[in-house]
């Protein structure tokens, strides 16, 4: 009897032990070491979208993550990911092990690119990786007249152009051409396009050129510049002088732009909480100059425990611009500052996670707004060796262009001299010889892959 009484205790003593054990597994993984290995892995994949009105947060719940790990996901990708930016339809896929623990998270915003998170067991941290599938930049060349009664607008979603594309060629041209006033049947438009496709859909498109011709508005015509750095507020439409073709504004506050976290209702990435947040925040490295958006008087330079380092400027038309959590103040209450004049440093003072701008915007009654919907500008004028690069895209979309219109034409111009040869298009020339070796002409695709031999490798050149 009492042998079987210690045996129980015993036996209860050793289900409590190894119930421990379980409970410990993290710290002690030599105690779990033969369960793993009797227990076979298994996985389950959750795959869901972004719908319509969900932020990142609540589109992680349609993946069953909630709360604190969702938390320290949206930390781990926000320098990575523009939440902002969120469309409808982008991709969420979570993968759980046999314990209902997350073990690896991707975000597609195109079916050409993945952001990972995956959970490294060993450091216990989310480690976040970049995986991205060969793409191609097409070139085509959209052009028009317009009829009665249509406007630029109206022509270019007819021809199938994308809205946020139409978008940005009409306001680019706004800066030159007053539509409203000017705009008269016959006048013509031409559009370069470059779009990076993925099995057969367009993710992706960059507006190279656009003008217009008119009798009453004359010709204007603008060139797309694309700094070195990605996510440069110099990326822009310019003239050929290089004017920025953006309806003034203000200057951005930082030469690169990343929005970290975006402006109004959020759960705060150090509290938890949900609240509004009044401002944007954005990516910076410690030290890094931050410019006042406009002129303007210095209304307070002052350190407080939650907005750290803050300096908030009063513009002339009574609106007030805000810059937290700066390494440095290089002003002081009642200076008076120039536009993109210096004042003061990116840093992490006050109540944050990681160095980065806190950047708000209140109008002149007294009501904050965000700064993203203010027209921003990087520079009025392109000067130095900005002003050099964008003369050397200027002759590049020029020669493409001219390699796309040569190639309109030519075929017929083979047909009369065989051996015209000019060195732009010697691709162009050596495609159509294979072209008319195997016999099938196929002039769709075989105009799509003239314009494009520049960016197409040999191989799938043989495919076609
Ligand atoms: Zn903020």
């Amino acid at each position: 009897m009492v042998l079987s009484n210690m045996l129980k205790l015993l036996l209860s003593s050793f289900v409590l032990i190894s119930f421990m054990a379980c409970e410990t597994e993290v710290s002690s993984p030599q105690v779990l070491l033969p369960q793993i290995k009797l227990t076979k892995e298994t996985f389950e994949v959750k795959k869901s979208e972004v719908r319509r009105g969900q932020g990142f947060f609540q589109a992680l719940k349609n993946v069953d993550i909630q709360n604190q790990l969702a938390l320290d996901l949206i930390n781990s990708l926000r320098d990575e990911v523009e939440f902002s930016k969120l469309k409808v339809g982008d991709v969420l896929e979570a993968t759980f092990n046999q314990h209902k623990e997350l073990v690896k998270f991707s975000f597609s915003q195109n079916p050409a690119e993945k952001h990972i998170v995956s959970f490294d067991g060993k450091t216990k941290k989310w480690v976040y990786s970049f995986k991205e599938q060969p793409t191609y930049w097409y070139h085509r060349i959209l052009e028009g007249e317009l009829s009665y009664g249509s406007t630029l607008q109206d022509d270019l979603i007819a021809q199938g152009l994308e809205r946020s594309v139409v978008a940005e060629v009409v306001n680019v041209l706004l800066c030159k051409v007053n539509f409203r006033m000017n705009a008269r049947m016959g006048d013509r438009y031409k559009v370069l396009l470059s779009e990076r496709r993925f099995s057969g859909k367009t993710i992706e498109t960059k507006v190279l050129y656009t003008s217009y011709q008119g009798k009453k508005a004359g010709f204007s015509q603008a060139f797309f510049y694309e700094d070195s750095e990605k996510g440069s507020t110099y990326t822009a439409h310019y003239t050929e002088d290089g004017q920025a073709l953006i309806r003034s504004g203000l200057r951005y506050p930082l030469s690169r732009l990343h929005v970290r976290s975006g402006y109004g209702y959020r759960w705060h990435p150090v509290t938890g909480k949900r609240r509004m947040h009044r401002g944007v925040d954005l990516r910076g490295r410690i030290g890094t100059p931050v410019h006042a958006v406009a002129s303007g008087k210095v209304i307070q330079s002052t350190y407080n425990k939650y907005a750290g380092n803050k300096v908030a400027i009063k513009h002339r038309d009574g609106s007030v611009s805000y810059y937290l959590h700066l390494n440095k103040r290089r002003v002081n209450r009642g200076d008076w500052v120039r536009s993109y004049q210096v004042i003061g440093t990116v840093g992490k003072t006050g109540r944050v996670t990681g160095p980065h701008l806190h950047f708000g915007f209140r109008r002149s009654n007294g009501r904050w707004m965000n700064p993203m919907n203010k027209r921003m500008i990087a520079t009025p004028k392109l000067k130095g060796a900005r002003f050099v690069k964008l003369q050397q895209q200027i002759a590049q979309t020029k020669g493409l262009m001219q390699d796309l219109e040569l190639s309109k034409v030519s075929k017929y111009l083979i047909a009369e001299i065989p051996n015209l040869k000019t060195p732009k298009s010697d691709h162009f020339f050596k495609f159509f010889s294979e072209e008319k070796a195997l016999g099938k002409p196929k002039e769709a695709q075989f105009l799509e892959v003239v314009m494009n031999t520049e960016n197409t490798p040999a191989r799938d050149l043989a495919k076609i």
